[in-house]
């Protein structure tokens, strides 16, 4: 899980880089605006997320393309420089909520001791340093900002601010306090690498997860925003499900695209692993063909029946030649055979003043005479410390015609030859002992030294003896194949037994490429997560300014309604007063500015205290209503019926003198009267007429047919009466 997630380093850095930049660039839109302290501590959150989520995008650069001093410094730097900025949120979001904060120059000594520690104790020191003085204390700030502040904005609402809170309390420690291996406590007991090991998951993951869920909170406190601004039910409704379906969809983006760079990854990767296998095979295969002629030499010799007379007796300290020995040993550079008795003495030799045997003639407690002895198939890679001469021995029991062991043929040959072809195999290879001792490599600066730690053997010990220093190449034993860190490269190791021998063979190619062609599927996957994103956001507009339209519509109709619903008499749904007053000055002026005749009836019902008194006030409810619908729908379009008050009514009639408004309301008078309302029968109104004049107001004008109604009541009702000045003009009008 722990190596699989490491090797996958360079898609968490993307997402956690990415959910970074949307934080900021969200956190930069929701301060918009606000030009408070809030405001400002949103503002340099939002700065933060973009500068550190482009601090992760060169994290992943850097694991890809490969790193530098300069560019480590360059990352050292923007990393610092983004912890500042969620420092200064924090040091702002403190101010406000009465914490006593230093000023701004506390970031002066911050940075000297910074810049400090990166000179003398390297720049992972700087970076682990902070984390402890800028991220976390930044952090924690902002997640207690967001706590207290959790009610102050009813814009965003509390739950989500409880989450920013949760988040930025576990960024603090994610980000803050699990810090790169620094040597200063804590970072030398507990930091990434311990978190790594402890829990199997790179602390980056982590911090990339609160990243997504920070984004998200964040994302949702905007939309609470927006909601609020564009305060519509509707569009409340479609931005939470748009933020469900934008959510979904770039996890959803996310998974596939890390699945595909994986995909993308493996085919890389299963290119090298067989071109690895490859490689192993041709220098295992190079090596067992060496090994496979002394062999059968040593097996030819072992059968051969010359050496039976030798293991039939020694004489003293003398050793018989092994002439046909030394003339195969030749062919194959064998550096020495011997012939062994089962006692352990040698009988034969290929080269019988060979001092180092004579001076140890009995071989009784040596490996693989031992082994031999005993029936076992003895192959060795050996190599001679003093001289680092490396050689291969291999040994084969002589056994006489019933089968028994009688002793021991032995054959040793330089690999001296063979290691020098090797090396010019241009893939980094290894050939090691039991022991993870390199004995034939095409790196001259590993020979002799140890691959992977070996805890069962001190490096002392091989040091002592090789004189090699250093540490091992590997942090562990391979088997088989494996990608891990080989020298500071990301490297595919391939490690192959030698048939027969305790040796292996280990191969190891740096692999570049992989991540090459992982970047193919980080691309895709940016791509097409920016495609969803501007496809929501342009449809969000597109949403939105419908929405919005919608909204102006609706407020258009409820005004409408509303100038409707004051203009209207309730219960006969005539104009009222207000209406029929400004219908009554517009008609004035339009008559006066184009000399048009206009006129005015009002009429009253008879005795209409009586219809209440005795059919009760609903009745005379509905004898209004009545009467005001018998009226209206027996005017000209043109002229407005007004309910006046009570039960008086009023009539507007345009391009209309008093002659004709005369015949009309002597007309309406006799529908009022042949009118049969219900309960009641019939009942009779008076009506009162007058024509504008040169010179009048509304007031005036309606004072004179007012008068003229109340001529009408006074002469005995159920009759209409003409306003005075004007019956002049009606007499002498050649139409009257
Ligand atoms: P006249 O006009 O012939 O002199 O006699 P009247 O009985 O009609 O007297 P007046 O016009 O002064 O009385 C108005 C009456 O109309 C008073 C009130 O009871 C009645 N009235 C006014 N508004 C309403 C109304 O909205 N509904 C009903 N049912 N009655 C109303
Ligand atoms: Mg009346
Ligand atoms: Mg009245």
């Amino acid at each position: 899980m722990a190596r699989h997630l490491e090797s996958q380093l360079d898609f968490i850095f993307f997402f956690y880089g990415l959910s970074f930049i949307l934080l900021g660039a969200l956190c930069l839109v929701l301060a918009r605006g606000q030009d408070d302290d809030r405001g400002a501590t949103i503002r340099w959150i939002g700065l933060f997320g973009c500068v550190h989520g482009a601090n992760e995008w060169l994290d992943m650069l850097a694991l890809i393309a490969g790193d530098g001093t300069e560019f480590m410094v360059v990352r050292t730097v923007v990393l610092i420089v983004s912890f500042m900025l969620l420092a200064e949120a924090g040091r702002k979001g403190g101010e406000t909520h009465g914490l006593p904060m230093p000023g701004p120059w506390i970031y002066i000594p911050i940075f000297i001791g910074l810049g400090a520690i990166g000179f003398v104790d390297g720049l992972a020191s700087a970076k682990a340093a902070a984390r402890y003085l800028l991220a976390a204390p930044g952090a924690v700030l902002v997640a207690f900002t967001a706590f207290t502040g959790r009610n102050d904005d009813i814009r965003i609402n509390r739950p989500l601010m409880v989450g920013v809170t949760i988040a930025f309390a576990g960024y603090a420690v994610a980000a803050g306090m699990i810090v790169e291996f620094a040597p200063f406590w804590p970072a030398n007991s507990f930091n990434q690498e311990t978190f790594l090991r402890v829990t199997g998951v790179p602390i980056q993951l982590v911090r990339g997860l609160i990243a997504v869920a920070l984004a998200a909170l964040v994302w949702a406190a905007w939309g609470r925003r927006v909601m609020e601004k564009l305060d519509y039910p509707g569009y409340s409704l479609h931005l939470k499900r748009q933020f469900i379906d934008v959510l979904t969809t770039l996890l959803l983006v996310l998974a596939l695209g890390w699945a595909l760079t994986n995909y993308l990854g493996e085919i890389y990767r299963e290119g090298v692993e067989s071109e690895a296998t490859g490689d192993v095979t041709l220098l295992v295969s190079g090596l067992e063909r060496e090994t496979a002629i002394a062999d059968a030499m040593v097996k030819a010799l072992a059968a051969s029946p010359s050496v039976q007379p030798m293991l039939a007796g020694r004489e003293g300290n003398r050793v018989a030649e092994l002439s046909l020995l030394e003339l195969d040993a030749g062919v194959i550079q064998a550096t020495r055979g011997l012939i062994v008795n089962r006692a352990g003495d040698i009988v034969g030799s290929s080269d019988s003043s060979d001092q180092s045997w004579l001076g140890m003639p009995n071989l009784r407690s040596v490996d693989w005479f031992e082994q031999s002895i005993a029936g076992r198939a003895v192959h060795q890679i050996r190599v001679d410390p003093p001289q680092r001469l490396r050689t291969y021995l291999t040994a084969s029991p002589i056994r006489d015609a019933d089968g028994e062991i009688q002793g021991v043929a032995m054959l040793e040959t330089s690999l001296e030859t063979l290691a020098e072809l090797m090396t010019r195999f241009d893939q980094a290879f290894f050939v090691v002992d039991a022991r993870g001792l390199v004995v034939i490599t095409n790196r001259r600066d590993e020979l002799f030294r140890t691959l992977w730690p070996r805890p069962d053997l001190p490096r002392l010990q091989i040091a002592e003896q090789f004189g090699a220093s250093g540490r091992p190449m590997l942090a562990r034993e391979i088997f088989g194949g494996d990608w891990v860190e080989f020298g500071g490269r990301r490297s595919y190791v391939l490690r192959q037994p030698i048939d027969g021998t305790q040796m292996s063979l280990i191969l190891a190619i740096p692999v570049k490429g992989i991540f090459a062609s992982r970047l193919l599927g980080i691309i895709i996957t940016l791509q097409v997560a920016i495609a969803a994103l501007f496809y929501f956001f342009g449809m969000d507009r597109g949403v939105r300014d419908r929405f919005e339209r919608q909204l102006r519509e609706e407020l258009l109709i409820q005004t409408e309604d509303l100038a409707r619903q004051a203009a209207t008499d309730s219960l006969t749904g005539l104009a009222n007063r207000m209406k029929f007053d400004a219908r009554l000055n517009e008609e004035l002026s339009r008559s006066l500015r184009n000399a048009r005749p206009f006129s005015l009836i009002i009429f009253d019902i008879d005795h209409f205290k009586e219809v209440n008194d005795i059919y009760g006030h609903p009745v005379g409810d509905q004898v209004l209503v009545r009467l005001s619908r018998t009226v209206d729908a027996s005017i000209r379009q043109a002229d407005l019926l007004a309910r006046w008050g009570g039960e008086e009514f009023a009539i507007l009639l345009p391009d209309t003198d008093a002659a004709a408004a005369y015949e009309t309301a002597k007309k309406l008078r006799l529908l009022v009267a042949h009118t049969i309302f219900e309960h009641v029968g019939t009942i009779t109104a008076s009506f009162g007429v007058a024509q504008v004049l040169p010179g009048d107001h509304a007031d005036t004008l309606v004072a004179r047919a007012d008068n003229a109604l109340y001529r009408a009541k006074l002469n005995g009702r159920n009759r209409v009466e003409l306003s005075l000045p004007v019956i002049e003009v009606v007499e002498l009008s050649p139409t009257a």
